[in-house]
């Protein structure tokens, strides 16, 4: 999570709303890291986790991510959720809950719905403080900007 969020401080830095995320393999090898940069990228998809994911597939040289475990600082949307479920992730650790727009607990609960032949592992609120005090500053100073 602690290299989650530097990738989220990243996203801060870059005026993106600060989500940061890694893509673990089974051993725990940084597999790929990703920020949101959907300004910068111009890319509706351009969540942490699809970035994260995308350079992991990179890596692997396939679309499945099985046995691999994405950290992300904040709660999963539905895309990324149903994105999670796409690549086989066996885990999903996240730390702030976003109960405007999750997707793995909150809103709706993707990667646990039993109709889904794939389930993830879900593991809430991982240093969620953190995760969420960065949120909190960005969106204040944006209020303030
Ligand atoms: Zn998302």
């Amino acid at each position: 999570m602690r290299h989650a969020l530097r990738e989220a401080r990243t996203a801060f830095e870059n005026g993106e709303i600060p989500v940061g995320a890694v893509v673990l393999d089974e051993s725990g090898d940084v597999l790929g890291t990703g920020h949101n940069d959907r300004e910068r990228s111009a890319d509706p998809t351009g969540h942490a986790e699809i970035v994260a994911m995308r350079a992991a597939a990179a890596s692997l040289g396939t679309w499945r991510l099985s046995g691999c475990t994405l950290v992300v600082t904040l709660e999963p949307c539905t895309m990324c959720a149903g994105a999670s479920v796409q690549a086989r992730l066996a885990r999903v650790v996240y730390g702030a809950v976003d109960p405007k727009a999750g997707a793995v607990g909150s809103l709706w609960d993707v990667v646990r719905d039993r109709r889904l032949n794939h389930r993830p592992e879900v593991v809430a609120g991982v240093m969620a403080d953190e995760c969420g005090a960065l949120l909190t500053e960005f969106f204040a100073r944006r209020r303030v900007g």
